[in-house]
């Protein structure tokens, strides 16, 4: 059996690892269009601000480990076309020369490019050009470009074109590095995955912590900066009620989300779905004869809104280790995201799992959602910080669809949606989230735990609806 990965990131490398650790005799090869796999790119932005000291220790794994596993790793090779009949894949290597790789099945992980936003000079005939101090985010490439920038050109300032989790963790790491930062964003409020009132609770840490927030203001033009002193870039931009603004930094980092990288398979057949993300089935295989896809570059399973697009590394390992399995002839099932995600923005942290309120009324839910506050451990004990919790449930069932939370990054924010994201997985109704045998000292949490304290503002402010 002959197994070929596209792709050297969290999908391919998790599917490369599962038909290894299934099969041994298996011969498994991994094409990676560039020279890092398996690094953990949502470590970027802690290398950037110098909490990771060298982009090395972003390694899940080195090549020495991967390749200790039985899997042959391709890298600088590009996977150009998929023959499906011949079941041959077509790849450029290093130095340029062609070469088919024969497969009996193939898993595609070629994962997300970077949305452009139509700004100009950004795309087009007014780009601005290499070095010019424009970054976009996403690839360990894209990460030793900014390094070039922050190394060699010792920038003051920098605006960050976008507000979601990571232009946020981007705002966070260059500030570390001592730079002044603007965060423009085109949205009414920042992190758009939680709703606005949490997202305000972020907006508040992030001016909090010196950053200039620029919320729904679109940004529609970067160029060169007319007067030297000010930054070399400018950032022109329409504001809140469609005046003008205009910022000048010495660096631009463009972070407005991605887009899955479908080309290679829509060329070779596959169907595409949501978003433009492969059309897969639970068992992630495309509909394409003897191959499967699975990560950013596919369509997500959703428990609570069927098919969505929702790219996650969490998400990636999953389905690429249910690709990988499935590989073999085996018929695991992908059991559903939930979008369950965590965000540390300077010493705050926020999290969501499940529906936010707006989702819940678009999927046909009665949602009620109720704002609450608790601590993470008894008061009493030094240290203790308030955990802002947002619960939503429906009101004719009590089935909880989703929560969100915000507090302090030593308030265990990620432990504790995990507690809710289980609760959604597992269909709990809210008042059920009360039953559950969780631990408690005072020094580390409260007898009713902050999520059960969450859930029991829910009930209470049902209960005073209905009556
Ligand atoms: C800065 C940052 C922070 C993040 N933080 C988090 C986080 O905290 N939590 C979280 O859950 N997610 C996070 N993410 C998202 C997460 O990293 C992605 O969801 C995950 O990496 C997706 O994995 P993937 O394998 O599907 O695709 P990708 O990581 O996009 O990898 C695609 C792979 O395919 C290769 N490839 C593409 N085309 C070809 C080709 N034609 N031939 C050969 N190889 C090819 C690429 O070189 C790469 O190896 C973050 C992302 C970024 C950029």
């Amino acid at each position: 059996m002959h197994l070929v990965m596209i792709g050297g990131s969290d999908a391919g490398i998790s599917a490369a690892l599962r038909a290894r650790e299934l099969d041994a005799t298996a011969d498994v090869t991994v094409v990676v269009a560039d020279a890092y796999p398996n690094f953990s790119i949502c470590g970027i932005p802690y290398y950037v601000s110098g909490e990771v000291t060298h982009w090395r220790n972003l390694a899940h794994r080195t090549v020495t480990d991967l390749e200790a596993t039985g899997m042959i790793l391709r890298l600088d090779t590009t996977a150009r076309r998929i023959d499906v009949p011949g079941r041959k894949l077509q790849v450029t290597g290093p130095a340029g020369q062609d070469e088919l790789i024969s497969y009996d099945k193939l898993v595609i992980g070629t994962g997300a490019i970077p949305v452009q936003p139509p700004i100009t000079g950004l795309t087009g005939p007014d780009a601005l050009g290499p070095g010019d101090g424009v970054h976009i985010m996403h690839t360990m490439g894209d990460t030793f470009a900014v390094m070039r920038t922050l190394e060699q050109t010792s920038p003051a300032s920098a605006i960050i074109i976008g507000a979601g989790y990571v232009g946020l963790e981007m705002a966070d790491a260059l500030t570390a590095r001592g730079l002044a930062v603007t965060q423009i964003e085109q949205l009414p409020e920042v992190l758009a995955t939680v709703d606005s009132d949490l997202g305000a609770l972020v907006h508040a840490e992030l001016v909090g912590q010196g950053i200039e927030v620029l919320t729904a203001t679109k940004a529609r033009r970067i160029s060169r900066a007319a007067s030297k002193g000010r930054g070399r870039l400018c950032v022109q931009a329409d504001g809140p009620s469609g005046g003008a603004v205009e910022r000048a930094a010495d660096m631009v980092l463009v972070v407005t989300g991605v887009r899955p990288d479908t080309d290679l398979a829509q060329t070779a057949g596959a169907r595409l779905g949501v978003r433009g993300a492969i059309q897969v089935d639970p068992a992630m295989q495309t509909g394409t004869p003897d191959v499967l896809a699975a990560g950013d570059c596919v369509i997500t399973h959703h428990r609570l809104l069927g098919e969505t697009y929702l790219p996650l590394g969490t998400t990636a390992h999953k389905q690429g280790r249910i690709a990988g399995e499935n590989a073999l002839g085996a018929s695991r099932r992908f059991a559903g995201s939930l979008g369950t995600q965590v965000v540390k923005i300077f010493d705050q942290a926020a999290a969501r799992t499940g529906l936010r309120h707006y989702e819940a009324v678009q999927a046909g839910f009665d949602p009620v959602t109720v704002q609450s506050e608790a601590d993470d451990h008894k008061a009493y004990y030094p240290g203790s910080h308030r955990i802002t919790m947002r619960v939503t449930g429906d009101r004719r069932t009590g089935r909880l669809l989703g929560m969100q939370l915000f507090g302090h990054k030593h308030a265990e924010i990620a432990k504790r949606i995990d507690i809710a994201a289980t609760a959604i997985f597992n269909n709990m109704r809210v008042e059920d989230i009360s039953d559950l045998d969780l631990s408690y000292t005072p020094p580390l949490g409260s007898p009713w735990e902050a999520v059960q304290m969450g859930a029991q503002a829910w009930d209470r402010e049902v209960l005073r609806l209905s009556t």
